[in-house]
């Protein structure tokens, strides 16, 4: 296919398995990740298994810096992007007067100044070829009240309104840019919620289960297929049912 996507936080969760789907429909894949060395190392030799070309990148999308220096090394080692997944978030739930400075800073950092700083780089990267495709990892809390989920669900609805302003402008340079805002998938993520908030959560969903990362990852994928060439500026929710 010769298309080349770098996903954020890719080395465990959706990232991981959206690299993976994107590498299984022909992608070369840029891992980017935060901390883990071994986990990120283990995703670019799976991809590697499945016969298409897959690097690492280390860094803190949060960091200008070190997200630029990342596009110069994927550009350099790759040649083009044809495809960003915005996938790189944390969840840090408190109730409001429990939310703590440094926690807030860095949810802000993280879930809305890292989209910003990687979509730029990428929309510099896709303006010559006028055409590309930026997918970002929203949430069923930027649509759906959560208890203790102020902080995240604000992260998250910033990263709807970005959404459909990035489309607007980008949309005369070929780029479209679309949101998957996913309900309870099970991931490491999911490891914070007490089992006991979770099965009432089990209960909340429609669907009565929660999602694998891998049925997030299709949604991704089938999004930066030319099946989906006239989509943009739209948020799928992708929740089981959760928040109708
Ligand atoms: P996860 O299992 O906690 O994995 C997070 C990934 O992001 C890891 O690869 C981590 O890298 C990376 N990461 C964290 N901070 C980073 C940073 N500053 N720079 C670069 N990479 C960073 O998370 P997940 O559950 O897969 O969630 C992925 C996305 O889906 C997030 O945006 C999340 O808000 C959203 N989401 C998740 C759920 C859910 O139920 N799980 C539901 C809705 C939306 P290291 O391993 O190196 O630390």
């Amino acid at each position: 296919m010769d298309k080349v996507a770098l996903i954020t936080g890719a080395s465990r969760g959706i990232g991981r398995a959206c690299a993976l789907a994107l590498a299984e429909r022909g992608y070369d894949i840029a891992v980017n990740y935060n901390s883990n060395d071994q986990k990120a190392q283990e995703v670019v030799e799976e991809i590697t298994a499945l016969g298409r070309k897959a690097v690492a990148y280390k860094a803190n999308t949060a960091d200008l810096d070190a997200v630029k220096q990342m596009f110069r090394a994927v550009i350099k080692e790759f040649g083009k992007l044809d495809v960003l997944v915005n996938n790189a978030g944390v969840v840090d739930d408190a109730y409001l007067l429990m939310i703590r400075e440094d926690s807030l800073s860095r949810s802000l950092d993280i879930n809305i100044k890292g989209y910003f700083h990687c979509a730029q780089q990428a929309a510099l990267k896709m303006f010559g070829k006028k055409q590309g495709k930026i997918i970002n990892i929203s949430s069923v809390s930027s649509v759906l009240a959560v208890e203790g989920q102020a902080v995240y669900s604000a992260t998250k609805g910033a990263v709807n309104s970005m959404t459909a302003v990035m489309a607007k402008e980008l949309a005369p340079k070929g780029i479209t840019v679309n949101a998957v805002a996913p309900g309870f998938i099970a991931t490491e993520m999911m490891d914070s919620i007490p089992e006991e908030l979770k099965a009432r959560y089990l209960e909340e969903v429609p669907m009565h289960r929660f999602a694998s990362p891998k049925e997030v990852a299709a949604a991704v994928a089938a999004l930066c297929s030319d099946d989906f060439s006239y989509l943009t500026g739209q948020t799928i929710v992708l929740d089981g049912g959760l928040s109708l």
